[in-house]
């Protein structure tokens, strides 16, 4: 794995689209076989006796809307986390931490097999691939209602039981709590799960016509739906970044890797840190890279720095070491 990657390595899919200096030279070259022109002699003679020089023309499709959608369409990592150089330019003057470019190309590297939890079991993966849309949100937001102080594996394995039941808020509020419960179990705090996930689909049915809403306001006011869930849910369900979603692994490497202008305390101060900086087009992603790295390396009691590609520009590592240099 490279230690450091450059810039580049994000914008092939861009730069093979809109071209470089060096396309714009094989356009010309292509573009001169439109011209007439047999020999370098015969165009002086040409020039001298003033005769215009015949241009074939070639109808071409326009596929400037099939650019369009390919950008569109490609792999959400590719596409969301395009061009950080991109991202830089957006920041301007803002007080930003050092390397931060280079530790998340470094994150992204350690995270391009995608092996952990999150990414077979995370909540994005939790809902019926059947159902219908309505549904479909319905079971994410239940999948992030469990997911809280619960790991991924214990979430989903819940709501695999919960969709063989029948995962709809018309059946959950007409479930009893002690069969929801052992549906639910063991995810974490399931007894007071039970009661926020029977309340609100009770209200969306009531007020949503069963569909989830789709204001972050809305999602907030919910019963156990704090700001971290209504931010991801509405990415998730909605396709809408309305902000960074904050879970402690991210609020726990975030401060170790000083992206917080100054130690935060809560999952809530830290996403409020992260935005001031950290450029829009960044922001969809940060989650769900941070979440594996920190399942996988940067572990919350025994991190993995030896392992770790920002082992030598991490404050929290080169702390570590100078500490046990110390001892030593
Ligand atoms: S060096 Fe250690 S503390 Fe720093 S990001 Fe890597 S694993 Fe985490």
């Amino acid at each position: 794995m490279n230690k450091k990657l450059k810039f580049n390595d994000l914008t092939t899919s861009r730069s093979s689209q809109f071209g470089s200096k060096n396309d714009d030279e094989r356009l010309l070259s292509t573009t001169s076989k439109y011209f007439d022109i047999t020999n370098d002699s015969s165009r002086k003679s040409e020039r001298k006796r003033r005769v215009h020089v015949k241009i074939k023309c070639e109808e071409t499709e326009d596929t400037s809307h099939l650019i369009d959608k390919q950008i569109k369409y490609e792999d959400s990592q590719n596409e969301k986390d395009r061009d950080v150089k991109e991202a830089v330019k957006e920041i301007g003057d803002k007080w930003m931490p050092l390397n931060w470019e280079t530790i998340l190309e470094n994150i992204k590297e350690m995270r391009k097999n995608k092996t952990a939890p999150v990414d077979k079991m995370g909540c994005h993966k939790c809902a019926d691939p059947k159902a219908s849309a309505k549904v479909t949100r319905y079971q994410l937001l239940t999948a992030l209602m469990l997911s809280s102080q619960t790991k991924d594996q214990v979430t989903h394995a819940a709501m695999q039981k919960l969709i063989s039941y029948g995962c709809t808020p018309e059946t959950i509020v007409g479930t009893p709590d002690d069969v929801l419960g052992k549906l639910i179990y063991p995810v974490g705090f399931w007894k007071t799960k039970v009661k926020y996930i029977k309340k609100t689909s009770q209200i969306l049915i009531d007020k949503y016509d069963g569909d989830i809403p789709k204001t972050l306001k809305e999602l907030q006011l919910l019963p156990g739906v704090g700001p971290k869930m209504a931010h991801i849910c509405m990415q998730i369900a909605w396709d809408e970044v309305s902000g960074i979603g904050v879970d402690t692994h991210v609020h726990r490497i975030c401060n170790r890797l000083g992206w917080v202008k100054k130690p935060t305390k809560t999952p809530e101060e830290t996403r409020m840190a992260l935005e001031e900086w950290l450029p829009k087009n960044l922001w969809s992603n940060l989650n769900y890279f941070l979440v594996g790295f920190g399942q996988e390396i940067c572990l919350p009691r025994f991190p993995k720095c030896e392992e770790c590609l920002n082992k030598d520009i991490c404050p929290f590592s080169k702390k570590d070491r100078t500490r046990k240099k110390t001892i030593l």
